[in-house]
């Protein structure tokens, strides 16, 4: 029988972790011929989540969980069930039923075609506010733009993948971490599975509007060299503007004689130049602080306890 890993990211779910492994399990048990785990990954709660998760793993022999010391983020906490998964397939799904288990049998039947991943996307995006939505379409624009990492718009971290996908997924060292990009990096074959966005109705969103800035930004910067590009084209720009202006000046002062010294342009073109040159160096800066978290290379998360070593207690025993 083939097995699958569910990957689940918890941050401060304690109002949904119950509900979500009752309804996940009723799809669960109607797929006979696969069998499921499930990893929880605690990132760092601040609720009893760990608690919770640990009576679920008592209680139930297809739990288990890995809690981390602190917060790393979903990322990274996506990446830890990764790692730890050993299964043929690979769920990965938000723990708050935004992503419909129900989905199940339309993800494995994806998979079973012959593609390496098969992934939802939300067509719908209700309950969420209308500045969000705003800035998430821009940002899949201009990510689709900038890189070649190409993702439909309501793209979510809800899929599929094989164990050949997973391994390369692990294998890519890098500490700063977007999956989405990382899902299209790696290749492989995905089919693209519809859905209607389901509102959150226990717990709340974990994401600031700062965190999805500094996603964003995340995205771009480590898929793509463009930002550093249009440094040098701006700066050519004007270079090249400037020198015309300045042959103009030149041809002014020859026909028409001396000017009195305009006041305004020498502080606009000063002003404007200013700020070219912070911009230049703030996305010089973004890549920088890119390679200074790489090269420090600390671990992507730190593990502070987990139940895992129960499959290879069992192993052992068998
Ligand atoms: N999450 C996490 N670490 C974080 C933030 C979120 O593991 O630092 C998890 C969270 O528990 C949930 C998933 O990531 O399972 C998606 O989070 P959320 O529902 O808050 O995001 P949204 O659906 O609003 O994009
Ligand atoms: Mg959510």
């Amino acid at each position: 029988m083939k097995t699958i890993d569910i990957v689940v990211p918890c941050y401060n779910e304690q109002e949904v972790i119950a509900a979500f492994y009752a309804e996940t399990s009723k799809h669960v048990t109607a797929i006979t011929d696969y069998s499921f785990r499930y990893i929880f990954v605690n990132d760092g709660s601040r609720d009893n989540t760990l608690l919770l998760l640990k009576g679920l793993a008592a209680d139930h022999d297809d739990v288990r969980y890995v809690s981390f010391s602190r917060n790393f983020g979903k990322e990274a906490a996506m990446f830890a069930g990764l790692k730890n998964s050993t299964a043929d397939y690979i769920i990965v799904m938000d723990a708050d039923l935004q992503h419909p288990p129900a989905l199940f049998p339309e993800l494995i039947a994806g998979i079973e075609e012959g593609h390496d991943c098969c992934a939802a996307y939300r067509t719908t995006r209700t309950g969420e506010r209308k500045i969000r939505s705003l800035f998430s379409q821009s940002f899949y624009k201009l990510n689709n733009k900038l890189t070649n990492t190409k993702m439909p718009y309501g793209a979510v971290d809800y899929r599929i993948m094989s164990r050949q996908m997973v391994d390369s997924l692990v294998a890519l060292p890098e500490k700063e971490r977007f999956s989405k990009g990382l899902f299209c990096w790696v290749g492989f074959d995905t089919k693209w599975i519809p859905y209607e966005n389901v509102e959150r109705t226990l717990g709340t969103t974990k994401w600031k509007f700062s965190g999805l800035v500094k996603y964003a930004l995340d995205a771009i910067i480590s898929f793509s060299v463009f930002p550093l590009r249009l440094l040098s084209i701006l700066g050519a720009s004007i270079s090249v503007i400037a020198l015309l202006y300045g042959l103009f000046l030149f041809i002014k002062t020859i026909m028409f004689g001396k000017d009195i010294p305009g006041y305004a342009s020498t502080i606009i073109i000063l002003l404007f130049l200013g700020g070219i040159i912070e911009l230049s160096l703030g996305i010089i800066g973004e890549y920088l602080a890119r390679i200074f978290t790489e090269v420090k290379q600390r671990p992507i998360y730190i593990e502070k306890e987990s139940n895992l070593d129960k499959d290879k207690n069992n192993e052992k025993s068998n």
